[in-house]
């Protein structure tokens, strides 16, 4: 199964896209469109998110069925993240026997973040703690991504500290690791520097968020720990709303900003899609990335 890798035939990069559940008929009906739209990239997985403690739960089981359904004529696998705050093993357990059941076999582990006024961390504190709960509970059956942090996790009290925490997850059984989204690209190399150092050699595939709405990718950037360069923003301020020149601008930007990943030779590009075709169809299709 690991082996089976159908790299993006152009240039050997993994491609990878992510959404979050959809709860309303429409929504489900939007999302498929989208997947069909992204088809033409050849994407190794989708992969849907998980509202930890909340009550979206089911709806990623759901959109992730709905994605497996497909894989034999789509050879695209389905990827559900599986956060463990708040959580117990009996309720993880359950889980992983279903995705099992319905053949799924990646699974992104994630502690997630407690919702506000829950308090109660269950029975896992860190994601290292899922990794080794998976592995013990289903061997190798899950091919196992984690979460990164080239400009370090909020939470850490160091850089040091949160590199020795990811280790914990890779020496756990990860796979390969998905980062927070960044626009700085010396942030990922030295990370990436930081980890061979380390001697961890799992793939690192850097998650890309495209600009669709600036306010919102700005609330968003100042909790998660992902940081708006200070020229991008300005840039971004000035257009005030001027939507149209804004996307003109944020694809020229991510076009040119994946295409300096590409040059560094990342193996793989995750798009953060946020349940929407563009930018990441146009900005592959700039960069020669989709199938003919
Ligand atoms: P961890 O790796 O456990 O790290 C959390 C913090 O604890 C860090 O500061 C770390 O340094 C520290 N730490 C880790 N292990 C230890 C340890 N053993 N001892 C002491 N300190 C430790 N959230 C969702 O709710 N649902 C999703 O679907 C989702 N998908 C995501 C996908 C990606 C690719 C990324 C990058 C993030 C995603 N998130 C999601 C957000 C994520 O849940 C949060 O960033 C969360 O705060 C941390 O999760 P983690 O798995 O990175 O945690």
């Amino acid at each position: 199964f690991f082996n089976k890798s159908k790299k993006n035939m152009s240039n050997n990069l993994t491609i990878s896209c992510e959404f979050f559940p959809p709860k309303t008929e429409k929504g489900i009906a939007n999302l498929r469109r989208v997947r069909e739209e992204l088809r033409p990239l050849a994407p190794e997985f989708y992969s849907v998110t998980f509202g930890a403690g909340g009550s979206t739960q089911d709806n990623t089981l759901e959109a992730v069925i709905d994605i497996q359904k497909q894989q034999p004529e789509t050879d695209i696998d389905a990827a559900p993240h599986l956060s463990c705050v708040g959580s117990n093993a009996d309720r993880l357990r359950t889980i992983l026997n279903t995705y099992r059941d319905n053949n799924i076999r990646r699974v992104v582990a994630l502690r997630g973040d407690l919702p506000s006024g829950m308090r109660d961390p269950g029975d896992f504190r860190y994601a290292n703690e899922l990794v080794e709960f998976i592995r013990n509970e289903t061997g190798d059956f899950f091919n196992i991504e984690v979460a990164a942090y080239p400009e370090v996790h909020p939470q850490a009290p160091t850089a040091e500290l949160d590199l020795e925490n990811f280790k914990r997850k890779v020496d756990a059984g990860a796979d390969s690791a998905i980062t927070q989204y960044f626009y700085n690209i010396d942030a990922y190399r030295f990370f990436l520097d930081r980890c061979e150092k380390l001697g961890i050699d799992i793939p690192i595939i850097p998650g890309i968020m495209p600009i669709n709405n600036f306010a919102q990718l700005s609330r968003f950037s100042a909790g998660c720990g992902a940081e708006i360069p200070r020229w991008l923003r300005k840039r971004l301020e000035e257009f005030y709303d001027d939507t149209e020149s804004m996307q003109a601008f944020t694809l020229d930007f991510l076009t040119e900003f994946t295409q300096q990943l590409i040059d560094i030779g990342v193996p793989g590009l995750h798009f953060y899609s946020m349940n929407k075709t563009q930018p990441t169809l146009t900005v592959c299709e700039r960069l020669g990335l989709v199938k003919t």
